[in-house]
Formats: structure tokens, C-alpha cells, sequence
């Protein structure tokens, strides 16, 4: 659909080419409207050109999930797939952390990529008959490390790569350390800058990961916090994240950490689609089989009040579009 502002912009020059009888300014309103459909980034996604799946009245994957590879998980694949399938879920994508010189509480973020790699493999094909299991990564972006994670990243086939900021200038929000001598605003002011830093060194990724995690850890919650409060500096995310051709992810642990709301907030996936994106995932953040597909039925109310038609799962870094 044309946007108003070209809609607007193609009629004020095509009143002024008629009104001059301009042949050069006839010219160059049609040029303009060519080189207009030729450019996709200023429209929404062609569809017609993704793979589209039907769905089945509920969210059918899990795009987040943590396994004992990650440092602060001690789950088990076989329980993860159990709760997966009892669940009726279609597929799930593992996202183990990688984040690298982060050593907290006696736990290393780093993950040893061949063995972490080789497992997925082999634990997609052992369960092929009752799970599709993709292979993906939570990478913690730092310009500092743009770098080695390209390397990880392009070093394997994976079929996901989540992008997340979980340190700010050495401090994880998840540690109360980070809120130390900061207001609220200074807080989550200086969490969103950060992601705006990462967005220009890094681009080894498909979705920002929980953006607005700052808030689940603040000890107010969400107290001062809004989407309006913040929606210059979130804005200026979501439009980049765009611009790039990355997505976002409804992440529900939100729910687990006294929020009442997911990560980020419905207001920023909202603005999210005003603003053109498409490409979203959902993803339970479980860190332990008990939470996989936590409150996808609140995702999903989410994702039809925002005007969502499809939520994403990806094949080799490819989105696929699943109908809601
Ligand atoms: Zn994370
Ligand atoms: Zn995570």
C-alpha cells in the first residue's frame, strides 16, 4: 500500500506537471513513481516473495529457548521436546546465550560453538518425527565484539540468530549494580542508546532480542516506565531495526518478571508494525521446560491487536511467515 506521504507527494506533482504542461515535469513524475515501485524498503514486505504457512489458531513455535549450553539453564533437551509437544507446538529454535567476556555469579556466557553446534544437529534429526528443532543463537551485541561474533556467525549454518544488549558499558540490568545512581529514566535512557550503538557496528542477526529487558530487572518495574515516555529514542530503534531488514520478537518472560506485559511492551510492537516491520517472532525466553510456549495465547492477542496478519519462524536466516 502507498504510504500517505508519497500518495501526497505524487498528486502535488502531478497537478504541477498538468498545470505547466510540462513535458520534462511529466517525465519526472513518471520516473518517480517507477524508481518508487522499484524500491522495496519503502514499502512493506512482498509477501508473495516469502514463504507463507497457514496456521492453526494458535502460536505453533518457539523461537527463544534456552538449554543446559547456556550458562544459566540447566535444561535438558528431552524435557525442553516433552513440553514442547505436549503443548502441541510445531517447532521450536534453540537460542543458547553468547556473550563474550561476561563471567557473573561463578558463570561463563560462552558457549563451545563446534559441540553446541554438532548437538543441535544431532538432537534435530533424533526428534524429526515429533519436533522440528532449529538451530539458533542469543548473541549479546557489543560494538567491542562485532567482530568475533560476525566470525561465529558466519562460521555456521544456523538457521536463527537472535541480537539482544545484556550489557551496557560492563553492567548487566539483570544485576542490580546497573540501576546504581540513576534514575529511572537515566537507566532505561541509557539501555536504549546502547542498542542504537550496537545497531551501527553490528548486523550479524534476524531479531532484536526483549527490547526493552532493561525494564524487567528495574527494581520500580515498569512503574516509569511507557512507551510514549521513551517513543523518540524507540522510534529511531524500531525505524533502523526496519531499515535493515530485522525483526523483533514478542518475548514472554515479561510475564514471569512481574511486568503484566512481555518484552518489549505491546505499545513498541504496535509502533513496530505502524512503522512497516513485519518479520516477528515469539519466543518464551524458558530457560527451563516448565516455561516453553508461556503465555503464547497473550502473544497472540498481542500480534492481532497490533494488526499482524503473520508471525515469523526462519529457515537458514530466512524468514518464513506463518498466517495467525
Ligand atoms: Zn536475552
Ligand atoms: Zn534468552
Amino acid at each position: 500500500m502507498l504510504s500517505i506521504f508519497y500518495v501526497n507527494y505524487f498528486f502535488l506533482c502531478y497537478t504541477i506537471a498538468n498545470r505547466l504542461n510540462d513535458y520534462v515535469l511529466n517525465c519526472i513524475f513518471i520516473i518517480t513513481i517507477m524508481i518508487y515501485l522499484k524500491n522495496p524498503k519503502e514499502r512493506n514486505i512482498h509477501f508473495t516473495s516469502y514463504k507463507l504457512e497457514p496456521g492453526a489458531n494458535m502460536i505453533l513455535t518457539d523461537y527463544h529457548v534456552h538449554t543446559k549450553f547456556s550458562g544459566d539453564s540447566n535444561a535438558k533437551f528431552d524435557d525442553i521436546i516433552s513440553s514442547a509437544v505436549s503443548l502441541g507446538l510445531k517447532e521450536i529454535c534453540i537460542t543458547d546465550h553468547q556473550d563474550y567476556d561476561f563471567y557473573a555469579d561463578g558463570v561463563l556466557f560462552e558457549l563451545n560453538a563446534d559441540e553446541y553446534f554438532n548437538t543441535l544437529c544431532e538432537i534435530s534429526k533424533q526428534y524429526a518425527s515429533v519436533l522440528t528443532i532449529k538451530k539458533g543463537i542469543e548473541t549479546g551485541l557489543e560494538p567491542v565484539h562485532a567482530m568475533k561474533l560476525h566470525q561465529l556467525i558466519t562460521s555456521y549454518p544456523f538457521d536463527f540468530v537472535i541480537g539482544s544488549s545484556h550489557l551496557i558499558n560492563g553492567y548487566d540490568p539483570y544485576y542490580p549494580a546497573y540501576f546504581e545512581g540513576k534514575t529511572d529514566e537515566q537507566a532505561f535512557t541509557e539501555y536504549f542508546e546502547s542498542i542504537i550503538t550496537n545497531l551501527e557496528h553490528c548486523n550479524d542477526f534476524d531479531v532484536y532480542g526483549h527490547i526493552d529487558y532493561v525494564v524487567r530487572y528495574c527494581p520500580n518495574k515498569n512503574k516509569n516506565y511507557s512507551y510514549e515516555k521513551f517513543h523518540g529514542i524507540l522510534d529511531t530503534i524500531l525505524a533502523k531495526l526496519i531499515d535493515m531488514g530485522k525483526g523483533i520478537e514478542i518475548n514472554t518472560s515479561g510475564y514471569r518478571s512481574g511486568l503484566n506485559a512481555p518484552n518489549p511492551c505491546p505499545e513498541i510492537v504496535k509502533r513496530y508494525r505502524e512503522l512497516g516491520g513485519e518479520i516477528i517472532t515469539i519466543g518464551s525466553d524458558a530457560h527451563s521446560a516448565k516455561d516453553i510456549g508461556y503465555r503464547f495465547s497473550d502473544a497472540e492477542n498481542i500480534l492481532k491487536a497490533c494488526g499482524f496478519r503473520y508471525y515469523t519462524k526462519f529457515e537458514n536466516r530466512k524468514p518464513v511467515f506463518i498466517k495467525i
